[in-house]
This record gives structure tokens, C-alpha cells and sequence, in this order.
């Protein structure tokens, strides 16, 4: 599929619906093939069974007519039941029904499995694709938009990758077998037959050409609910705070209502198929009843050959009514195949240089050398031709209003945004140079908002140092001060913190975070303080613990406790992605700006908060 990468200026939502109006790609299906490989061998086994099945089918009808030509004959004027040729002809259609109950099972097992390999491989395949994409896609696409691909489409693929190939070789197969065996019994009456099928074709034509671009559509819809869906248990606590539990319902009903249309109009659309191979199936047996009933007349034709040919007309209609299904299939599968691949197609934008650098000792210097960046392409910058050099082991603080580019310097510095000009440089190395992974490991962070994953607290510490004992965890939250606080936990350090902590207050998971910054030991640290109040207890503490943290290492604050700004080396103070004033805090207040007046705003409140934001803008 060609390469309709999201971003630049289409929403994820707009690329999705221009897909949606297009044509289906054909090399879709070259990329879909190799998925197989794994399992090939099963197939061609489900294959060779379904094979086998088809001889089993066919070989039902030549048992009827057997039956009825020779099971019953004329004995001395008298119809006389010829008892062991019907054993043995009814013996013989026994086991082609027990033949096709043991082999469609061991079939079904085979597709099944190989299915669930193939499936879980693609999953795989995405889920790591999702993990490794950059940030800046999922500020652009939502959640359930994502878990709606890697879940529901995956799912959707089976019966196109797994169950459809056999089946439609079992089709074809029985088709032009019945083809011949009509042929043979009487040319008219599979000419009567065939002259449907070029009517076949152009329908099959029209239904796919209908019902794949409705079927994108149905899949978009579903994906559009599920997203939302995602988005509420997200937001579930926000939605309740602001009552906006009955909106948000009629949002949702109005995604299924889009939903059920597009549905409708799916089956709308191709709903007509499956009726139309209905008549050709009826015309077809009313066709030989006629020409079959004027050959038993005329003495051409024997009861069982009659018999033996209504099965072969079932045979050669019957796959293709199959086919309906089958396109069906098809089309929601290669659907869903298509939104998959718009995902494997969407390349991380940040990449690692081929050939990187690495860094032995990481000393801490940190210099942003002119740059400048905005999250939209060309659009006002966000940063803008921001100078400022941090020498190893200076803890600086960053103030400034909020909404003005202190979280995207710290965005840029781990390099989750890539800088549009400038260059960001660690110990004097562009960090585009390094790996991401290096240079993650070395500027750790701590957000405001800290995540900590589902398990313990000992859990969530080992994620900085996985081959740590508890032992060694907890002394390093003893060093840091915050034993008295986690061990105060029903479970201590046992004590489960729940989805992304929520069953910590905001000061003990930042608290967690702190000591699992310490535990990673990098040589830069980046935090984004907490707003929220916590009580003086905890402040305390994580003051005291901040101190210990900076200890040996460059820390860059933004800050907004007075504490932590008056501690700084230097404050830098940022507006509008400019650096403003630079300087400690005594040459800031000599210099009579921004932080001056900031101060005595401050000085005036008695609040043990730092001045806050609001107060600068
Ligand atoms: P601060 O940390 O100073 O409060 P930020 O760096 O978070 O400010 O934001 C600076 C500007 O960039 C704001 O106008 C904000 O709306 C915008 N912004 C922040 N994050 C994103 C994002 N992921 N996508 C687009 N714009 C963003």
C-alpha cells in the first residue's frame, strides 16, 4: 500500500475516510502472503483434506444412482430388493458422511491453529509497532483507534487469511468437477447451466466493488464508537466531575446510530447478492426437472441418473451461492487488512542515526543551542531561537507562565519532539547523534503527572534497576528519605499501587517516582514539578529528597516551589519559548524584571506555594 503516512496536515480521522473511498490496493495482498509462511505447511494440509472432501462429495451422487439404477431390479416381473448390493452401496455413502464429519474436524483444528499462530505473530507485530512509534502520533490519534486496529481488524483477518483459501479451492473444485460430471450426462443441461455463469461474474464483479468500500466504511464507524468508548473509561472520573454523563452517552449513540447506517447501507448495498445466486440455484433445478423429466420420458435417462444429476446442479450452484459469503469475508477482512497496514505503514518520525555515537561517562552538560520548534509544521514556533547552556552538576530552575514552552524544552531534551533548527547538545554531542535509548537512560525524568504500572511498589522500582534485590530498592528509598512515607502503606513496599498508581496520593507516587529516578542514576535529571499541594509532611520529604537526588548530577527543575527555586544554582525565567532572564536568585531580583516582580507578588501572598504561573502571565 502506498505510503499515506498521518500527520503533516490530515487528521488521522480524514486519512481513514479518504481510504475508505478508495479502491483497494492489490499489493495488499503480496503483503498479507508472507503472514502465511509460518504455517504453510498446515494449509497445504487443510488443502489436501478439503481435497479429499470434494472426492468424498462426489462420490455421494454415483452411490444414489448406483442405488436406484441397480439396488432394485426386475426379477421374473417383480421388483426384487437386491439386498447386498444396497448394503454395500449404503455402507459406501455412510462413509463418505463419516469421512466428512472426521476430516472437516481435523480441518477446522488445523485452520484454527494455524490461525492463532498467524494472528498472535501480527499482533505482535503491531503491538511493538504502536510501542515504537513516536510520540507525536499519539498526540494525533486516539487510543481506541489504535486498539480497534491492533484487536478487532487482526481478528477480522482470520477468515480471509485462514478459512478462506481452502474453502474457495473446495468451491471451485466441487464447481468444475460438477461442471464435467453434468457434461457428461447431458451437454444441454450444463450448457443450460454454464450460460448463467458470465451473468455470475459480472454480478460478483458489482459486489465487490460495492460492498468493499461500504465495509471500509462500517469498519471506520466501528473503530470511531470504539475509540470513544476508550476515551471515557480514560476520562471516566473527568466526565463524572463535570456531569457530562449524558452528552457524552448521546455522543456515543450518535457514533452507533453513523454506525448502524453504514452498516445498513452495507447490507443494502450487498444484500442483493446472495438472492440473486438464490435464482440461479432455483432456475438451474427447474432447467433439469424439465430436461430431466423429458429424458425419463423418452427413455434417455435412467431415475438414478436424474437423481445423480440434481446433485451435481446443487454442486455447481451450491459454491457458488458460497461465494457470496466468501466475498463478504473477503471484503471486511482485506478492509481491515488495509487499516492494519496504514499502521505498519506509519513510521516512527524520530529514528535513531544509522550510524550513532555512544557516550562512555556522561558528564551532564546540556547546552540548547538556538532551537527552536513548533508542534505543528510551520506553525508559530513553540520554542523559539532558545540559548541556554547547563554545566555539569548545576541544578537549574525553570519558571515562566504557563503554556509557554517549559515542558516542550523537556520534550525536546529526551527527544520525543525532534527540533526544527538549533541543535540540542549532551557533553558537546548533537543528541540526534546518540541512540534514544542512550540518551533516555542518562536524562531521566520525572513528570507532574507520574504513571507508575500495575503491581507493587518494589515493582515499580525495579523498572529502573531490574536486576536489584528488594533489599537494595529499599535501601535506596531509605537513602532518598521516603521510607517513612512508603513503609506508612497497608502492604509497605508490597502494597499494590493499582492502574497507573491510583490507589497512591499524588505525593506518594511522587515520591515512588523520585526514588526510581535516584535508582536510575542519570547522569542529567529532569523534573517537572508537582503543582498539586501535598501535605508539609510529604513536602518535606520530597524537598528533602529532591535535594538528595540532585546531589552529583546536573537537575533541571521546572519549578514552581520557592524552596526549589531558591536552592537553584541559577533560574532561568521562559516566555513565549524565549529565555528571558538568567541568573541566581539575588542577581534576579537585583536586575528588577520578570522574577523581581514575580517575588514581590509572591512576597505579598504568605502561601508556601512558589508565585505561580498565573501571577507571571
Ligand atoms: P508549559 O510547560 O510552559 O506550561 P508547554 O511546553 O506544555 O508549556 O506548552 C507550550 C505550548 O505548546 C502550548 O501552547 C501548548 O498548547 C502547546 N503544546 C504542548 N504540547 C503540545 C502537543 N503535544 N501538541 C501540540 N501542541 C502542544
Amino acid at each position: 500500500m502506498s505510503n499515506v503516512l498521518p500527520g503533516k496536515a490530515l487528521s488521522d480521522i480524514e486519512i481513514e475516510e479518504l481510504l475508505a473511498k478508495k479502491a483497494l490496493d492489490r499489493s495488499m495482498f503480496r503483503r498479507l502472503l508472507p503472514l502465511l509462511g509460518p504455517v504453510r505447511g498446515r494449509i497445504f494440509a487443510v488443502i489436501g483434506l478439503e481435497l479429499v472432501l470434494v472426492v468424498a462429495v462426489f462420490l455421494r451422487p454415483w452411490f444414489v444412482r448406483q442405488l436406484l439404477d441397480y439396488g432394485l431390479v426386475r426379477h421374473n416381473g417383480t421388483w426384487v430388493l437386491d439386498i447386498t448390493w444396497v448394503a454395500v452401496l449404503g455402507g459406501g455413502l455412510g462413509l463418505t458422511w463419516v469421512a466428512r464429519f472426521l476430516l472437516a474436524g481435523f480441518s477446522q483444528y488445523l485452520a484454527g491453529s494455524a490461525a492463532i499462530q498467524v494472528l498472535n505473530q501480527l499482533r505482535i507485530r503491531v503491538f511493538s509497532h504502536v510501542q515504537a512509534l513516536s510520540i507525536g502520533y499519539f498526540d494525533r490519534t486516539k487510543a481506541g483507534r489504535i486498539i480497534s486496529r491492533a484487536d478487532r481488524d487482526v481478528d477480522s483477518l482470520e477468515p480471509l487469511l485462514i478459512q478462506g483459501p481452502p474453502e474457495l479451492l473446495g468451491a471451485l473444485l466441487r464447481c468444475i468437477v460438477a461442471s464435467i460430471m453434468l457434461w457428461l450426462i447431458s451437454p444441454l443441461l450444463f450448457l443450460g447451466l454454464a450460460s448463467s455463469v458470465p451473468l455470475l461474474f459480472f454480478a460478483t464483479w458489482a459486489f465487490k466493488r460495492i460492498s468493499q468500500r461500504t465495509w471500509a466504511r462500517v469498519a471506520e464507524n466501528r473503530s470511531r464508537f470504539t475509540a470513544h468508548l476508550v476515551e471515557t473509561v480514560a476520562g471516566a472520573r473527568m466526565i463524572q466531575q463535570c456531569v457530562q454523563e449524558a452528552p457524552n452517552r448521546l455522543r456515543y449513540r450518535r457514533l452507533l446510530d453513523d454506525f448502524n447506517n453504514a452498516l445498513i447501507q452495507g447490507n443494502l448495498r450487498s444484500g442483493w447478492f446472495a438472492p440473486f445466486t438464490g435464482i440461479l440455484t432455483a432456475t438451474g433445478i427447474a432447467l433439469l426437472l424439465l430436461l430431466g423429466g423429458y429424458g425419463l420420458a423418452e427413455g434417455r435417462m435412467s431415475v438414478g441418473q436424474v437423481a445423480e444429476s440434481l446433485f451435481y446442479v446443487m454442486l455447481f450452484l451450491g459454491p457458488l451461492q458460497e461465494l457470496s459469503e466468501l466475498f463478504e469475508r473477503y471484503a471486511t477482512g482485506s478492509a481491515s487488512a488495509q487499516r492494519i497496514f496504514l499502521l505498519l505503514d506509519t513510521h516512527a518520525q524520530i529514528v535513531d542515526d544509522p550510524s550513532p555515537l555512544s557516550l562512555e561517562q556522561v558528564r551532564g552538560d546540556v547546552h540548547f543551542d538556538h532551537v527552536s520548534f513548533s508542534y505543528v509544521p510551520k506553525g508559530s514556533p513553540v520554542i523559539d531561537g532558545f540559548d541556554l547552556h547547563i554545566p555539569a552538576g548545576e541544578v537549574l530552575a525553570i519558571v515562566g507562565p504557563s503554556g509557554h514552552g517549559k515542558s516542550t524544552l523537556v520534550q525536546l531534551l529526551t527527544r520525543f519532539y525532534e527540533v526544527d533548527s538549533g541543535a540540542i547538545r549532551l557533553d558537546g554531542i548533537d543528541i540526534r547523534q546518540l541512540t534514544q535509548q542512550q540518551l533516555r537512560r542518562n536524562v531521566g525524568v520525572v513528570l507532574q503527572e507520574n504513571v507508575l504500572f500495575s503491581g507493587t511498589i518494589l515493582d515499580n522500582l525495579r523498572l529502573a534497576a531490574p536486576q536489584a534485590s528488594d533489599e537494595q530498592l529499599i535501601a535506596a528509598a531509605r537513602e532518598l528519605g521516603a521510607d517513612e512515607v512508603l513503609e506508612r502503606l497497608p502492604h509497605a513496599y508490597q502494597t499494590e499501587v493499582g492502574a497507573l498508581g491510583a490507589h497512591l496520593s499524588h505525593g506518594q507516587r511522587q515520591l515512588v517516582c523520585l526514588v526510581r529516578a535516584y535508582l536510575a542514576d542519570p547522569a542529567v535529571l529532569v523534573l517537572d514539578e508537582a503543582t498539586s499541594a501535598v501535605d508539609v509532611h510529604t513536602e518535606r520529604r520530597i524537598q528533602r529528597a529532591l535535594r538528595r537526588l540532585c546531589e552529583g548530577r546536573t537537575a533541571i527543575i521546572i519549578a514552581h516551589r520557592l524552596a526549589t527555586i531558591r536552592d537553584a544554582d541559577r533560574i532561568a525565567v521562559v516566555r513565549n519559548g524565549r529565555l528571558l532572564e538568567l541568573g541566581d536568585h539575588t542577581d534576579l531580583i537585583r536586575l528588577q524584571g520578570v522574577y523581581a516582580g514575580l517575588y514581590r507578588a509572591h512576597e505579598q501572598t504568605t502561601a508556601p506555594v512558589a508565585p505561580n504561573d498565573k501571577v507571571i502571565a
